[in-house]
């Protein structure tokens, strides 16, 4: 997929995705947990189930069970046990008679209605029925919420808490599931300090792996942390090859972009077979991407929110395709802007917006300030991107744009 827009020389960002994509192999295999365990991982097998869900016809109500065709001569009924959630009615309620019930317990035989108690009165034994009823109301039917053999999550599905309780109500308690990936990040840059370090002159604080681990949490990933590695040949070749080893993907910050003075090219060139990329797409253009001997990886720029969107927009699908995952689509919306736009053709933009409800009750978006590659407060602010194609000059507030919300990996 080309796009004529993407200026000269840059790589469009849908073509870099695609080559990208195309060398991702899904991991395949997978080991046995517990659905306690279970959340976020991703599905190896599609789970069909063992029962019907609820098991047996039970009551929605508190109340009382009866035969409605005992309705049809008599509003009175006269009371001839209980049944209780755990334990139920044991004999078979004849005509005439009604069972004492509560939400949950299993129908008795020989009843097919329930009323719920405040529309009942008790006289002793004598229950008196005050409304009319239709066959079958209060009552919750067995396989109304699940069938048995319906399949009801499947293979590649990321599981959600909701699907975990899905799974205990089947009585479902191991599951298999795709083995974790495990993903080393080394940060490369001299002038990089950890928080809580002392920072000389033309130091700075490291923050890209900070995110981008939280990032990998929330795919349930786990990260191997090579720290800052200094600018030394030496040091930058044995952290690349010690990772590559340890880790199915390899991420790193910094030292991809042209004319960086440290070694991460030079020892990347010679251990794997590394594209490096400039992208059409702002923030981000310097992007590296492809094989080491044993791992994938991906090379991010070192400015924060180039790092953040390259990780995000192009590391994670690939993540999610090689944890063997379904692709999800990000959502996207057309509203107006309430800002001014900047904007020259050449690059697809995912500028930071806040997409918020106006006096009028309109959907709008304002952008969240400067968009400056290092200028990670302004990711902080956003609840999504405005994602302005690379044909696309500077945009006028009031004019239509398409915004893509901020993802739960972003959250
Ligand atoms: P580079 O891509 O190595 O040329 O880095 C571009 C800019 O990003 C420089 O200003 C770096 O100091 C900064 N930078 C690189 N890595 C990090 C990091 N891990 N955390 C914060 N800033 C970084
Ligand atoms: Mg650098």
């Amino acid at each position: 997929m080309v796009n004529c827009c993407s200026a000269p020389g840059l790589l469009p960002f849908e073509q870099a995705m695609e080559d990208m994509l195309a060398l991702i192999s899904p991991v395949q295999e997978s080991e046995e947990v517990t659905i306690e365990q279970a959340q976020n991982r991703i599905l190896a097998q599609d789970i069909v189930s063992p029962v019907n869900v609820p098991p047996h016809n039970n009551s929605a109500m508190d109340g009382y069970a009866f035969a409605l065709s005992s309705l049809e001569n008599s509003t009175t009924l006269t009371l001839a046990g209980r049944s209780m959630a755990g334990s139920p009615f044991s004999g078979v309620c004849q005509q005439g008679q009604c069972i004492r019930i509560m939400t949950g317990a299993k129908m008795p035989v020989g009843c097919d209605t329930v009323e719920m108690q405040e529309n009942c009165q008790v006289d002793g034994n004598n229950i008196h029925f005050l409304e009319k009823r239709k066959l079958g109301d209060n009552v919750r039917k067995a396989g109304e919420d699940i069938q048995k053999n319906q399949t009801v999550l499947q293979k590649g599905q990321r599981l959600t808490a909701i699907d975990l309780g899905l799974l205990a109500s089947l009585g479902v308690a191991k599951i298999s599931v795709i083995r974790k990936l495990k993903v080393a990040l080394i940060s490369t840059g001299d002038e990089l300090k950890k928080p809580g370090q002392i920072l000389t002159e033309g130091d700075i604080f490291e923050s890209n792996s900070y995110f981008l681990r939280g990032l990998l949490a929330k795919l349930n990933i786990e990260v191997i942390d090579f720290g800052i590695i200094e600018d030394d040949r030496n040091a930058i070749e044995k952290a690349f090859k010690k990772a590559d080893k340890l880790a199915d993907a390899v991420i790193s910050s910094g030292g991809v972009s042209v004319g960086d003075a440290d070694y991460t090219k030079e020892v990347l060139d010679e251990l794997g077979n590394i594209s490096f990329w400039k992208i059409a797409m702002k923030p981000g253009k310097p992007f590296a991407f492809g094989k080491l001997p044993h791992s994938v990886f991906f090379g991010l720029p070192g400015n924060p929110v180039s790092a953040l969107v390259t990780a995000h927009q192009l590391a994670l699908p690939a993540l999610i395709k090689m944890q063997n995952a379904r692709s999800y689509k990000r959502i996207t919306v057309k509203v107006k802007t309430a800002t001014d736009l900047k904007k020259s053709p050449g690059r697809l933009d995912f500028q930071r917006g806040i997409l918020s409800i106006n006096e009028q009750g309109e959907t709008i978006v304002n952008s969240t300030g400067s968009q400056g590659s290092g200028i990670l407060s302004s990711v902080g602010k956003a609840n999504c991107y405005i994602v302005l194609p690379s044909c696309q000059g500077k945009v006028k507030a009031g004019e239509t744009v398409t915004v893509e919300l901020f993802d739960q990996y972003l959250q």
